[in-house]
């Protein structure tokens, strides 16, 4: 609850971004405070540190820039989850619906084994869209995933609900209304 009321102090709303009526939860203004950005990685990595997780998957982008630190941190792989055309190996694809439209994440077939203990990161949860594509590919492969960590959680948009109802535990360090 502190580092959420200091992490509060430092998160910038820019309002009407990226168009109007939203309020973007601006977590570069967080990456531009050092001692902040680490609390949140050593956060992260003491929640768990005592787990059986064997891998660290990030959604292309902002979950690179939280996941592969946490992932350093825990002495764990990192995988990326990316945008299409960008992983140059065999893959495997999962669309997903936007407000208006489509998009598709994919993964490298090799980078998860059947029964790897996998932890989902993301640098915000709205609705869940992005990170239930990322579960759908992790599990298509054989992977477990019982836990996804968010810096921010905004609950109203009913991303947390949706990932619980799938099986997930979710850790966020900030949650806005
Ligand atoms: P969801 O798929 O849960 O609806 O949206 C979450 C995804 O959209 C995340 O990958 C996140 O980076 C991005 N996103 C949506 N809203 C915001 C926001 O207010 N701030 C930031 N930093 N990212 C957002």
């Amino acid at each position: 609850q502190v580092l959420a009321t200091e992490l509060k102090k430092v998160i910038k709303a820019v309002i009407d971004y990226p168009k109007p009526g939203i309020v973007f939860r601006d977590v570069t203004s967080l990456m531009q405070d050092g001692p902040a950005f680490k609390k949140v990685i050593d956060a992260l990595a003491q929640a768990y540190a005592d787990t059986d997780i064997d891998k660290v998957v990030g959604t292309e982008s902002r979950g690179f820039i939280f996941g592969a630190p946490l992932a350093y941190a825990l002495g764990l792989p990192f995988v990326p989850v990316r945008k299409p055309g960008k992983l140059p190996r065999e893959r495997i694809a999962q669309s997903y619906q936007l407000e208006y439209g489509e998009d598709t994440l994919e993964i490298h077939r090799d980078a998860i084994n059947s029964g790897d203990k996998v932890l989902l990161v993301d640098d915000l949860l709205a609705t869940g869209g992005t990170i239930d594509a990322t579960v759908k590919l992790v599990r298509q492969l054989g992977g477990i995933v019982d836990h996804a960590a968010f810096v921010i959680a905004l609950p109203e948009l009913g991303g947390v609900t949706r990932l619980e109802q799938a099986g997930l535990n979710i850790l966020s360090l900030v949650e806005y209304s």
